[in-house]
């Protein structure tokens, strides 16, 4: 989208030299600040008052070291950040990636998304985005366990319940978030809700687990009903076999689609029989190993290594829940020529600039990320209002109260969309809807 409003372009200019080196945050501001344009148009109010500049500064970035004794007892160290971009709505909120392709760019992207997801969730939070560029794969329980315990000494001094509350993200899950917690407990000597995602034995939600991928099957299935359509009796394609991915893949299934396939960063497994999701449990969530070995108990599929070609496989929705970037124009234009209609983000920002531009041009129903997956966040929300009122809903409930927010917030896209007169465009929708919120109580809390 070329921009013509000339405090934008400067906006966006400046945003470029102040964050050289940092190419995915960058992708990230630009994204949302072109589809700013006609709200801007409307509201000159909040360019005097600064709130666009004040938005792509995070309000706090902390970079620390992180030492650890592997079992050789040998000293590795490691980068840690936390990146606490904005809480005008609420506490800073946002989870922690464990991942070798960790940097402040990665980070500062991150934590910008979460800002305008955590708005559209309508839930009381601010955004933030925290990790390292320890790799969690290959490690032992007890070096993962001495990583996270060295990650939250110095992490505990910037956060708490009503401060910042950090989750999972890639690599972090259910064990490095209780790793995690034990030790903030430890050096606090309190019981809090200082992270979600935590186990159900220790203050977790039922159905935070299954939250973002289920989210986002709710989502899509509100986008599609909205289009005339359903996921029942399509092809789908699923990327990633993480914690987004296995949950999309169970609802989509459960809502009558086929998921023909599966990656992870090595490769994918099509199944022309349709994914046996107990099957891919065990391997990723029991046995951490790794997707190809699949195959070995299902003759019929095959496994091709590299991630790219799984955007080769004929389908009619694509649910992209691996990573940032994974499908780039040439990927996107192989699945407008293959029939895909539907592309909705598990992952966040996994669709390049051309990619998005490939579906808005062939009409592909796109469901963008900070909405389509902000189920997570909303139900670590949930979680959270559950542990300061020291009570545990079931998981029916949470699952409802689930259904309920992506759903609204599915209508909160649409009808900004149709408000500024880009009915059908779902991005500009959520960065519009989201935006509005954050940025009229950073109005009403003065220069801050
Ligand atoms: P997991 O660590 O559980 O799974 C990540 C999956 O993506 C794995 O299959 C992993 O493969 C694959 N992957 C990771 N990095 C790459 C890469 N560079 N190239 C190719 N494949 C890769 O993470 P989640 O499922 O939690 O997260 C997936 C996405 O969803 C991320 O973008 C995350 O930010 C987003 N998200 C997650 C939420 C949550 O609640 N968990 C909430 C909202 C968004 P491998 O095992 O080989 O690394």
């Amino acid at each position: 989208m070329a921009l013509k409003n000339s405090y934008l372009i400067n906006l966006i200019e400046n945003v470029k030299k102040r964050n050289q080196g940092e190419p995915e945050f960058i992708q990230a501001v630009t994204e949302v600040i072109e589809t700013l344009e006609p709200v801007i148009e409307k509201r000159p109010d909040l360019i005097e008052a600064g709130v666009l500049d004040r938005l792509v500064e995070p309000e706090r970035q902390i970079i620390f070291r992180v030492p650890w004794v592997d079992d050789n007892g040998k000293v590795q160290v490691n980068r840690g950040f936390r990146v606490q971009f904005n809480s005008a709505i609420g506490p800073y909120k946002g989870g922690i990636r464990l991942h070798p392709s960790v940097y402040i760019g990665i980070i500062k992207f991150l934590g910008f998304e979460q800002v305008f997801k955590n708005s559209l969730t309508t839930l009381p939070m601010g955004g933030g985005k925290g990790g390292s560029d320890f790799d969690p794969k290959g490690k032992s329980d007890g070096e993962v366990m001495r990583f996270c315990q060295s990650f939250m000494t110095e992490l505990s001094k910037h956060i708490g319940a009503d401060t910042d509350v950090p989750a999972g993200d890639i690599g972090t899950g259910a064990r490095e978030v209780g790793f995690m917690f034990g030790q903030y407990k430890r050096l606090r000597n309190e019981f809090t809700g200082v992270l979600t995602g935590k186990g159900l034995t220790y203050g977790g939600s039922l159905a935070r687990t299954e939250a973002t991928g289920y989210g986002l099957c709710y989502f899509t299935k509100e986008m599609l009903a909205a289009n005339g359509k359903s996921f029942d009796g399509k092809t789908v394609v699923i990327s990633g076999s993480g914690n987004v991915a296995i949950y999309a893949t169970e609802k989509a299934t459960e809502m009558g689609a086929k998921v023909v396939a599966l990656s992870d960063s090595n490769g994918y497994v099509y199944d022309p029989d349709g994914i046996d999701l107990a099957c891919v449990k065990q391997l990723k969530e029991v046995e951490r190993k790794r997707i190809k070995e699949y195959v070995a108990t299902h003759p019929n599929a095959t496994y091709t290594e590299g991630c790219k070609g799984i955007w080769t496989i004929k389908c009619d929705i694509a649910l992209p829940c691996a990573t940032q970037n994974e499908i780039d124009g040439e990927s996107a234009q192989i699945l407008v020529n293959n029939g895909c209609w539907c592309v909705s983000e598990g992952a966040n920002m996994p669709s390049t600039p051309e990619a998005i531009n490939t579906y808005l041009a062939n009409g592909v129903l796109y469901g963008p990320a900070k909405a389509a997956n902000a189920g997570g966040v909303a139900t670590s929300g949930l979680e959270m209002s559950q542990n300061s009122e020291r009570l545990s809903w079931t998981f029916e409930e949470v699952d409802e109260k689930l259904k309920g927010i992506m759903t609204s917030i599915f209508q909160a896209c649409d009808s900004a969309a149709k408000e500024y007169g880009m009915e059908g465009n779902y991005m500009a929708g959520a960065n519009i809807a989201g935006f509005l919120k954050v940025a009229e109580a950073m109005k009403a809390q003065g220069c801050v």
